[in-house]
């Protein structure tokens, strides 16, 4: 069976990598032996590091969007030049493939980077608002920067989800504070020198280290914005800690993906899919497959392609094609471990279980077979690679069974025919929908990323993201189009009358009545003079 296997070296059990001197121990989690060390940032430098970021912001905005962008390029450049060593070192803390550690960290952040940088410009310009009521008016919506954006993420993408909103923050003029999980500290280390070595202004870009004592300091310390990504309980807490002092908040929070094959699917494809996407980066993805629904008919046909291409795939982390990698530390080993084996004891099948190395943090790459509701693995985010398969037998049941959850970050739908699967796909509960793909939307700049229910709040990517970590200012000026000011004092009948016409004039459900209306009241609200009566 699947064991989590650590070194005499590894740290207390009471937390496997804060000390109680104020340190964080990064690990190597293909072997469980410790990298090197990092100094927590104390809780109470919190606060002045937010400050300084705040007075290096207003440099950083000065130098408007073709500056900016000149910088951030500087940054997308040094990573484009230093990809080799930038791919070893994620590889080395986070447990990554090679090759995820290329396409799934530095080739998106590269992406991220060059992508916001050169649409700020068009994203932020002012915005018209057209007015029914008063189309002569000047009417637009400014955008500004909130200031300083506080970052606090994850450790299983620990360069893709901050630079993902580093990189519209920045772009909109910002400065940011960024909080790595305490398991890929290492990696924010290396945010810090890509930035430091690609001549980056000083200042703009902060990282605090520690744990979630840190990361809460961060929210209270008076930055514009928190943008999140977690876990669903620390999203609801960050919530709940943000709410002191009305910052505003996006949450990137949990998922349990469906993805619903139906008979129609091209079997070969969905398999090879569906595989990727519940294995890659050892299936520690927000959106990563954790339910397969497959039609009764193509049942036995899909699990055995799925199971002959899962056999093909190797287990040999510290070699540069592996398939598989580490999971990222000892605790989230644990965890599927757990699941695995309460399924398992409940009598779930395992239709493929990969091998494992002799030491580090694992968890077996597994495939189950008659998963039951009462087991963890059937509704709990996994967040390890394992993919349990259920049967179904009609559109509508596979569409219960998916929304079924109380997550609902994104899903997919496997057929040859498109028009169907779109239709399904909008009768599905989940902030993004794939046809005949999965988790293949989190590396696209332009496709907003976000969840429904308690997946979470709010949308990242997409030139809306530049919006949100900017301040909105809606400016009216009627240019004195608006000679009569009608509903200024003194009130009186002949007031209340016009009022009524107005009404009338824009709503009414007669065309006849709104034409006439209009005809009559528009030269009054233009031309017409303040009834001073
Ligand atoms: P956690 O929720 O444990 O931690 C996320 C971050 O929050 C870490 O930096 C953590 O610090 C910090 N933190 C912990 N407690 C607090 C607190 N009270 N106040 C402020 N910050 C706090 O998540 P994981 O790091 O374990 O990441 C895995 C989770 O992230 C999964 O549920 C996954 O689905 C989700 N995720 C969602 C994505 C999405 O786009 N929707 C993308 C990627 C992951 P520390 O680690 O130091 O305790």
């Amino acid at each position: 069976m699947a064991e989590t296997t650590t070194q005499a070296e590894s740290p207390a059990r009471k937390h496997p990598v804060l000390t109680d001197d104020g340190y964080i121990l990064s690990m190597n989690p293909r072997t469980g032996e410790l990298r090197c060390k990092i100094k927590c940032t104390p809780v109470d430098e919190v606060p002045k590091i937010v400050a300084e970021a705040r007075a290096a912001q207003k440099r950083w905005e000065t130098l408007g969007f073709e500056g900016r962008k000149a910088e951030m390029l500087k940054v997308s450049q040094y990573m484009i030049e230093h990809m080799d060593e930038l791919a070893e070192v994620l590889a080395e803390e986070n447990g990554k493939t090679y090759v995820e550690a290329v396409t799934m960290e530095v080739l998106c952040s590269i992406d991220f980077m060059g992508f916001f940088a050169k649409n700020a410009r068009k994203a932020l310009r002012d915005q018209k608002v057209p007015l029914h009521l008063m189309p002569l008016a000047r009417s637009y919506v400014t955008y500004k920067p909130v200031g300083v954006v506080g970052i606090i993420a994850p450790w299983n993408y620990p360069i893709t989800t901050p630079v993902s909103d580093m990189a519209p923050a920045l772009a909109a003029g910002n400065a940011v504070v960024v909080k790595p999980s305490e398991f890929s500290s290492g990696a924010g280390q290396l945010i810090e020198k890509i930035f430091k070595e690609s001549g980056f202004p000083e200042g703009v870009v902060r990282l605090v280290y520690g744990g979630g004592d840190v990361g809460a300091a961060l929210i209270g310390a008076g930055v514009g914005h928190i943008a999140f990504t977690g876990s669903t309980p620390t999203g609801k807490k960050v919530m709940a800690k943000a709410a002191e002092t009305l910052t505003p908040v996006t949450l990137e929070l949990g998922g349990k993906d469906p993805a619903i094959i139906l008979e129609d699917a091209d079997l070969d494809a969905a398999a090879e899919g569906i595989l990727w996407a519940g294995f890659s980066n050892m299936g520690q993805t927000c959106a990563s497959v954790e339910r397969v629904y497959i039609h009764e008919k193509v049942y036995d046909r899909f699990r055995d392609k799925l199971v002959a291409e899962a056999k093909k795939l190797k287990m040999k982390p510290a070699e540069q094609d592996s398939s598989f990698g580490a999971m990222n530390n000892v605790m989230q080993a644990e965890k599927v471990n757990e699941q695995l084996k309460d399924a398992k004891a409940k009598g779930a099948k395992v239709a493929y279980e990969s091998e494992l190395p002799e030491t580090g943090y694992y968890a077996a790459p597994t495939i189950l077979e008659d998963v039951t509701g009462d087991m963890s693995v059937s509704c709990d985010e996994t967040f390890g690679p394992v993919i349990p398969l259920f049967r179904y037998q009609t559109e509508d049941e596979a569409i219960a069974k998916a929304n079924d959850s109380p997550f609902g970050l994104t899903a997919s739908i496997w057929s040859r025919n498109g028009d169907r699967a779109e239709r399904l796909a909008r009768r599905l509960e989940a902030g993004v929908v794939t046809i005949n793909d999965h988790m293949i939307t989190p590396g696209f700049a332009e496709a907003p990323w976000g969840g429904v229910k308690q997946s979470g709040i709010g949308r990242i990517k997409s030139l809306d993201a530049l919006r949100n970590y900017s301040e909105k200012t809606y400016i009216f000026n009627d240019r004195g189009t608006m000679g009569n000011k009608f509903w200024r004092y003194p009130y009186n009948l002949k007031k209340l009358n016009f009022l009524k016409e107005i009404a009338v004039a824009f709503n009414d459900k007669s065309l006849a009545k709104r034409i006439k209306g209009q005809l009559s009241v528009v030269p009054r609200l233009l031309f017409g003079k303040p009834d001073k009566s």
